[in-house]
């Protein structure tokens, strides 16, 4: 690893391919070292500030990522918004809820936490920004996301294509 000027590292990655990558890393008071902010183990927890672009924890549960800095929950939800229920490559799709107007990683993720029922988006709101890329950060609407075929228009990350199915959770059917 070698520290570049800009708060970031090049991290060789391993399993996600050969070409080195540029990661933003968080400075760990225990172990005084660099971590990149893919991996912060729970005690690190505390030095997370608010802007760090990806994962923190609060309270050591697994529970709240920020993606693009935006709050994501979800049950041990992961970097690209994985979570307990759904937990493939191509589960890389958050949905803000309109009840309650939060991002989370599922309904079942909305559900186990909120406690209240899911109000799903109307035809008449499908320009609202209520879907946000794990891939890329990015945060599309209803309408791009239902005219999508499963491909991120943005990054060309594949979505899971079996969401459709769920459609009537999320959307005004
Ligand atoms: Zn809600
Ligand atoms: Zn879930
Ligand atoms: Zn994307």
């Amino acid at each position: 690893m070698s520290e570049c000027e800009s708060g970031r590292l090049h991290v060789a990655t391993g399993s996600h391919g050969s070409s080195p990558r540029c990661s933003l890393f968080i400075y760990c008071n225990l172990t005084r070292r660099y971590r990149v902010t893919d991996c912060i183990p729970a005690h690190c927890a505390a030095v997370v500030t608010s802007d760090t672009r990806h994962k923190f924890r609060r309270d050591n549960e697994d529970l709240e990522i920020r993606i693009s800095g935006i709050p994501v929950r979800g049950v041990e939800i992961d970097s690209r918004t994985g979570c307990v229920h759904y937990r493939s490559a191509i589960d890389i799709v958050a949905i803000k809820f309109n009840c309650c107007q939060t991002y989370y990683s599922c309904f079942y993720c909305h559900q186990a936490e909120t406690g209240h029922p899911a109000q799903t988006w109307s035809h008449s709101e499908f320009e609202e920004k209520a879907i946000l890329c794990g891939a890329c950060g990015t945060e599309l609407t209803i309408r791009q996301y239902l005219e999508c075929r499963a491909i991120c228009p943005m990054c060309g990350a594949a979505f899971n294509p079996r969401c459709e199915l769920h459609y009537p959770l999320y959307f005004e059917p």
